[in-house]
């Protein structure tokens, strides 16, 4: 079975920008696409960016016991889908949930191996600008989100491993350094 490796905090902070980076320094970190009930963002693609479903559908599933976890988030469902976690990845494998809080806390408990990375912001303040500046939402939802964000910035002490995402060059940097650290087996 691969590494699985969680990566949370606040919407904007950076998490698919790092992820972005880390896939193209290490070859074989995979992203695990999960399933939401929000609408797609422009240039979205489904099964790429996320398996986008009808509240209905995603009932269903987790009906059937098919999510390793899943959360509501601003009004909206997410969930990782077990059928992501493959188990013909082998040891060299590293598979990355990109999710929120919630979703983090139940994979801790399920999975207590997974490395769970907190990614932190330089400031509250650089949150609003990064959101407005990724020009992807209105203002409501940048609220929205902001709000939530109070909150997930609460619970960072539960995490180990805090990366703050300030230098983007640093921040990839720590992030490939706890990644390759997972891959040799031991944390330094
Ligand atoms: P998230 O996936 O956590 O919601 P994104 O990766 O979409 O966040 O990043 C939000 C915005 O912040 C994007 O416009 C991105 O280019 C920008 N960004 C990411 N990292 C940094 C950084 N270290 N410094 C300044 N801007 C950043
Ligand atoms: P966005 O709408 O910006 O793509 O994602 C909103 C939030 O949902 C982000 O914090 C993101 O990490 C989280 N998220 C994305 N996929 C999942 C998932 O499968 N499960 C959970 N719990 N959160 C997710």
């Amino acid at each position: 079975m691969a590494h699985l490796i969680v990566i949370t905090g606040p919407s904007g902070v950076g998490k698919g920008t790092l992820i972005t980076l880390l896939r193209e320094r290490i070859a074989s970190v995979r992203l695990s696409i999960s399933a939401t009930t929000r609408e797609p963002r422009q240039g979205e693609r489904d099964g790429v960016d996320y398996h986008f479903l009808a509240d209905d559908a995603f009932d269903v599933l987790i009906a059937e016991g098919a999510f390793a976890e899943h959360a509501r988030y601003a009004g909206k469902q997410y969930g990782t889908l077990l059928t992501e976690l493959d188990e013909r990845d082998g040891a060299e494998d590293v598979i990355v949930l990109e999710i929120e809080l919630q979703g983090a806390r139940q994979i801790r408990q399920s999975m207590p191996s997974a490395l769970q990375v907190f990614i932190a912001p330089p400031s509250f303040d650089s949150l609003r600008e990064r959101l407005v500046r990724r020009g992807t939402d209105s203002a409501q939802t940048i609220d929205e989100r902001l709000a939530v964000a109070r909150e997930e910035l609460g619970a960072q002490d539960e995490f180990s491993e805090v990366i703050v995402n300030d230098n983007l060059d640093n921040a990839v940097e720590a992030l490939e350094r706890l990644v390759q650290g997972q891959l040799r087996g031991a944390i330094d």
